[in-house]
């Protein structure tokens, strides 16, 4: 067997990742030599499988995926202070020269927060957000939002898990909940319009994936500023970003984070940065 050292991405089901196609592509634009591979491991195959890893040398690290984002983290040595506020990891690397430590951090937040930077260098005197969805990529947004100083409307289709969501991460006060009934039959617009802010619409459900009905929300409702930044990427180009460009809205697909939070797991894997000046070559690559 060629002693080639190599991540990869752990999760049940697994095959529809497409984090192989974007660590390999780097990999063969930098030469390097490594592989990166889909791993099915199930939930009660996640210990075991995390004691062979530890041990075994040409081992880089994993990317983590559902259902483990949450389930790992009891299972690690370290995990950073950002993964355990957002109490989700989708990455584990081995420190090697520590006993072989086991590490959890989480680059979903930064990754979701890359395309939006350039926006985010002007001063606003409201930054609100609509945050569509209570699962683990929601608290993820919602810390990146948080710390990028928006306003956070929370919107699940449960209530309830939409409030949870805000006392978790502490956004109590400044935030609200609603149901996605609710968000869709009158949107709170009033605090979003106007030339110095910057509204934010985005979607943290699967609605709009391959298989999944629409979002029901008619954008029209939004002040017309709103960017709408979609999480699904499966489409490339989903329904709700083909409606926030015929209104002449900014739109954001899911692409965008996939390529930021993997950005971030390369280097820790291969110890070196991706070349990401051959994105635009990635994005194609990943929309087939
Ligand atoms: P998750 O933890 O399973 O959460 C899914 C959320 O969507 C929950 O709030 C769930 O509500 C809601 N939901 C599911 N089906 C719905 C429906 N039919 N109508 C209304 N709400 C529905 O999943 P996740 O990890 O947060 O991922 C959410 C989406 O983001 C997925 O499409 C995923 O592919 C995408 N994502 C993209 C990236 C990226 O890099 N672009 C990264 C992470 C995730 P309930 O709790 O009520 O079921």
């Amino acid at each position: 067997m060629a002693a080639t050292p190599y991540a990869e991405v752990i999760g049940d089901p697994v095959a529809h990742s497409k984090s192989p196609i974007i660590h390999k592509f780097w990999l063969e634009k930098l030469g390097l030599d490594g592989d990166f591979v889909r791993t099915r491991v199930t939930r009660a195959e996640l210990p075991a499988f995390l004691a062979a890893r530890r041990i075994d040398p040409l081992w880089r690290g994993c990317s983590v995926t559902i259902p483990h984002k949450q389930g790992v983290l009891g299972l690690l040595d370290e995990v950073d202070p950002v993964a355990l506020a957002i109490g989700a990891v989708n990455r584990v690397t081995r420190d090697r020269r520590a006993g072989a430590r086991l590490a959890g951090g989480n680059s979903d937040w930064s990754g979701f927060l890359e395309p939006l930077r350039p926006l985010l260098e002007a001063k606003h005197a409201v930054r609100l957000a609509y945050v569509i969805g209570t699962g683990g990529a929601a608290l993820a947004v919602c810390h990146a939002l948080d710390r990028a100083g928006f306003t956070i409307v929370s919107v699940g289709r449960d209530r309830d898990k939409a409030a949870a969501l805000q006392r978790r991460l502490g956004l109590l006060g400044d935030s609200r909940a609603l149901g996605l009934d609710e968000f869709a039959a009158a949107p709170p617009v009033e605090s979003g319009e106007g030339a110095d802010s910057l509204p934010l619409l985005v979607n943290a459900t699967p609605l709009g994936m391959a298989g999944y009905p629409d979002l029901p929300l008619d954008l029209g409702r939004l002040p017309a500023a709103t960017i709408v930044y979609d999480l699904v990427y499966q489409p490339a180009e989903t329904a709700l970003i083909g409606r926030a460009q015929a209104l002449g809205m900014t739109a954001i697909g899911g692409l965008e984070m996939l390529i930021g939070q993997a950005a971030e797991a390369f280097e820790a894997f291969f110890g070196k940065p991706p070349p990401r000046r051959h994105d635009e070559e990635l994005r194609e690559r990943l929309a087939r």
